[in-house]
């Protein structure tokens, strides 16, 4: 009794440390959404096949005056629970969209085609994230078509409204792709009731690929490969390290790829860099 007392005092002061902390950075967040220390980083999407660059993923990054740099691992969890997310998602949105516009403008519009954003569940319950996106777009003269909003498979079976959401987004022809496909619940049920247009095959599932060590976790990654060529979506797989990985998934099927073997996520300039370059001829065949 006496160290189940001491377990529980210990535990409520941890609880009270963790609190404490999370407010702490989550009001730290909200200074730096208005302080201007976010930023975007671009992670090129190739076309595994003619070796151009299709599009890029916005990935947001903050420089933290005095902590330095913070992973998104560690504040997206802590803005979508605060609900700082919304702004900051709102700010991801439209400097995406701008960049895009931009590099067309200077690159012209086939120099890329698309700008995948992440959005977050806590986003798509808002009553007004459908007129956002409209107002972005016409603000920066983007076709809905360039814009792909990734969304993970939770959010999908969030529940009616988001659904609704997501439906009006496509019908407006933005397109959607489901983000870390196959680590989440009920994928294949969601594929028949929601119109995605991208599965974006985990990395976890890249990550053995090569040397065909865990079947289990090959047998997905081809299985979504077949599903994405009768379901006439497009298969983007994440993560692709080495180019031996790179072969064994265009080979699976995977017209599309991300990963540090092709490019990291860079700063804007940088990855226009890469989209004025010739299409990279270095993708062996
Ligand atoms: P995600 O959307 O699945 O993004 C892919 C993550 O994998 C990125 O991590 C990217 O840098 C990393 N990655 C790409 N290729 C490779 C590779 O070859 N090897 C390895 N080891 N990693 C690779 P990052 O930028 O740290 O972002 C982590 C997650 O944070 C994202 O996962 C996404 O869920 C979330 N996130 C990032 N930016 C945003 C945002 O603007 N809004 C929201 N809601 N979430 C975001
Ligand atoms: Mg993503
Ligand atoms: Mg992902
Ligand atoms: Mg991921």
């Amino acid at each position: 009794k006496e160290s189940g007392k001491a377990s529980w005092v210990r535990f409520e002061a941890r609880m009270r440390h963790d609190m404490t902390a999370h407010a702490r950075l989550a009001g730290e967040l909200h200074d730096a959404i208005l302080g201007g220390q976010l930023r975007l980083l671009y992670q090129p999407v190739y076309d595994l096949v003619t070796g151009r660059m299709h599009g890029a993923e916005a990935l947001v990054r903050w420089q933290h005056p005095s902590r330095g740099f913070v992973s998104p691992a560690d504040f997206i969890p802590v803005a979508e629970k605060s609900g700082l997310i919304v702004p900051l998602g709102a700010w991801v949105l439209r400097e995406a969209c701008s960049q895009l516009a931009r590099w067309q403008a200077a690159l012209g519009a086939d120099a890329v085609e698309a700008i995948n954003v992440n959005v977050a569940v806590r986003q798509l319950r808002e009553t007004g994230f459908v007129d956002e996106v409209a107002a972005v777009l016409s603000d920066t003269g983007l076709c809905p078509a360039n814009l792909i909003i990734e969304v993970t498979e939770s959010s999908v079976a969030d529940g009616p409204q988001v659904t609704d959401t997501l439906r009006t987004l496509h019908d407006m022809g933005v397109r959607l792709a489901l983000d870390d496909f196959g680590t989440g619940q009920s994928s294949l049920s969601l594929l028949r009731a929601f119109p995605v247009d991208v599965l974006k095959l985990d990395k976890s599932f890249v990550d053995g690929i090569a040397d065909g060590a865990d079947r289990g976790r090959l047998a997905v990654a081809a299985a979504v490969a077949q599903l994405v060529e009768y379901l006439q979506l497009k298969a983007v797989a994440e993560g692709i390290e080495s180019e031996a990985q790179l072969i064994r998934l265009r080979d699976m099927g995977y017209r599309y790829g991300q990963g540090y073997f092709m490019a990291r996520p860079l700063p804007p300039g940088e990855c226009a860099e890469l989209m004025a370059a010739a299409p990279q001829a270095a993708f062996p065949h």
